[in-house]
């Protein structure tokens, strides 16, 4: 608290401010960022970078180095080199450098939410809120695992690490897949290769040194930047141990093929095309800001997105109206504005995939819904929230994952239809059920074939609680318990 008198009147005038002045948030960015091999910043050997863009802007933030075979062959070396010392380390040792790294992630969370949004798009709101916290949230639960493998395990007589982990995530959390990929792997044993997204390549690149601020032994976690090429040459490296990736479906059959009688061990976590169900019993006010949760949270960009919506016939008419008032009220634009609802589109290219799938689905027959008329800006890739009816179930848009904010409405007359209908996807990652009925959530939530199902909410995740799919969403869990089984060998 803080008092000022005013010198000159007569009475004097104090001012009070409570909270304390707000702080401002340095965040640099250099020009060119290398490869992080062995704890040190390395050139990459074939002399290759590439940019990255902010998509909000269209700008360029920065261009990092491109790693080829022979520096996936340096990073995987270092790992391999650093795997026995740190395996055989105390695991209360192993459990303070975890802490370590999560105590300076929350100390950065400012900076690198900022970073987040400027580099891959998402509004500030939810960087800050959501990716930052259950990034240092990942860290912690592991941290604390690292000690009690072998109570976790009963079965198993002394649970070890597997070796060297090959990484590869994806552009839509690119934080938190680090956090859901390094965590695990580190508190198990593991040595690590991370490849992030040729789009979001930055916060992993803080991520790295955040290691070396922690005193994190070199080649524990080395960190190499490029784009497909780089990230076949890591998975297909034959000193890989365990590959972990997250993406699309179409190159996680690539990798499984890849890895197929390598002896390697593998979990995918793939796409989705998730059903998000409404029946007339539900609080339809709740299940409207479920749905908005569900597909426009983070533009869309969401594996497990709620991008089916099947509704009760009864309530179909008032869910299609209040989503409509509910829609206008969304604010598209700067991601680093703390207001905005709906941020970048993560790339050109994902935004002309997008717009490809809406004229598909008005090209069908589906009728397209665009309440919200704020008015875009100029540059950077955008697209408004948008939500189609009269969609059929064999529509391209109620099959395909759009991966952007848009949302197939359809109904239903029976829970049997819900079920069927719902089921009725290759994929099987997520589903979201909204019903005041108890019974009824038991009984459809029983019978849905998907890896997670959220009763009465949607997309909340938490690092006790494992992640992953069935189907063509792939298999292994993240989290939690579960998700040990992936970085051990029992
Ligand atoms: P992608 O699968 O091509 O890329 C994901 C990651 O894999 C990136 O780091 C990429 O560099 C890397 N990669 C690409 N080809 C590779 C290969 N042959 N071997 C190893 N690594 C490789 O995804 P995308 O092209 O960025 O997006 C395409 C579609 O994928 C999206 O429209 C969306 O439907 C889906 N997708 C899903 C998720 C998810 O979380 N499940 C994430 C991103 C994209
Ligand atoms: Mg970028």
């Amino acid at each position: 608290m803080t008092s000022t008198s005013a010198a000159s009147t007569d009475s004097p005038v104090i001012e009070w401010t409570d909270a304390p002045a707000p702080e401002t948030t340095r965040v640099e960015i250099a020009d060119r960022y290398r490869l992080f091999i062995d704890g040190r910043w390395t050139a990459s050997r074939g002399r290759k970078t590439f940019e990255t863009v902010n998509p909000a802007t269209e700008a360029v933030l920065a261009r990092c180095d491109e790693a080829n075979a022979a520096d996936i062959d340096a990073a995987v070396a270092a790992a391999r080199k650093a795997f026995p010392k740190w395996a055989r380390l105390k695991p209360t040792e192993r459990a303070k450098f975890l802490y370590r790294i999560a105590r300076r992630l929350q100390e950065r969370a400012r900076e690198l939410a900022i970073l987040e949004s400027m580099d891959g798009g998402k509004p500030i709101r939810e960087s800050r809120d959501v990716d930052l916290p259950l990034v240092a949230q990942h860290f912690f639960h592991h941290a604390g695992w690292c000690d009690k493998l072998r109570y976790a395990f009963p079965g198993a007589v002394e649970p070890r690490p597997i070796g060297v982990c090959g990484q590869v995530i994806p552009w839509n959390f690119p934080l938190l897949m680090l956090a859901w990929k390094i965590a695990p792997a580190l508190a198990c044993g593991n040595t690590v290769v991370l490849k992030p997204a040729e789009t979001t390549p930055l916060t992993a690149l803080r991520f790295a040194e955040i290691c070396d601020e922690c005193g994190l032994p070199p080649g524990v976690v080395n960190i190499v930047t490029g784009a497909g090429a780089t990230g076949k040459a890591l998975v297909e490296h034959p000193g890989v141990d365990k590959v972990a990736f997250t993406g699309s479906t179409q190159v996680g059959k690539a990798i499984a093929a890849a890895c197929a009688g390598t002896g390697k061990r593998l979990t995918l976590e793939l796409g989705g095309k998730s059903p998000n169900i409404v029946f007339a019993d539900a609080s339809i006010d709740q299940a409207i800001e479920g749905i908005v949760q569900g597909i426009w949270f983070n533009q869309g960009h969401v594996c497990c997105a709620g991008s089916r919506l099947f509704v009760e016939e009864p309530v179909l008419d008032e869910v299609i109206a209040k989503l409509d008032r509910r829609l206008s009220t969304l604010r598209v634009g700067d991601p680093l504005d703390k207001n905005t609802d709906i941020g970048a589109i993560n790339s050109k290219g994902q935004l002309d995939t997008i717009r490809g799938y809406l004229d598909q689905g008005v090209a069908e027959g589906a009728t397209r819904h665009e309440p919200c008329d704020c008015v875009l800006p100029k540059r950077g890739f955008f697209c408004r929230p948008t939500f189609l009816t009269g969609v059929q179930p064999d529509h391209t848009v109620a099959r395909e994952e759009i991966f952007g904010p848009v949302l197939a409405v359809m109904s239903f007359r029976t829970p049997e239809e819900a079920i069927r209908r719902a089921n009725d996807t290759r994929y099987g990652l997520a589903a979201g059920v909204w019903t005041d009925k108890g019974s009824k959530i038991f009984e459809i939530a029983g019978r849905l074939n998907a890896g997670v199902v959220w009763l009465n909410t949607y997309n909340r995740f938490d690092a006790t609680s494992p992640f992953g799919g069935v189907k063509e969403s792939g298999f292994g869990r993240e989290g939690g318990l579960h998700g040990l089984r992936g970085y051990l060998e029992l």
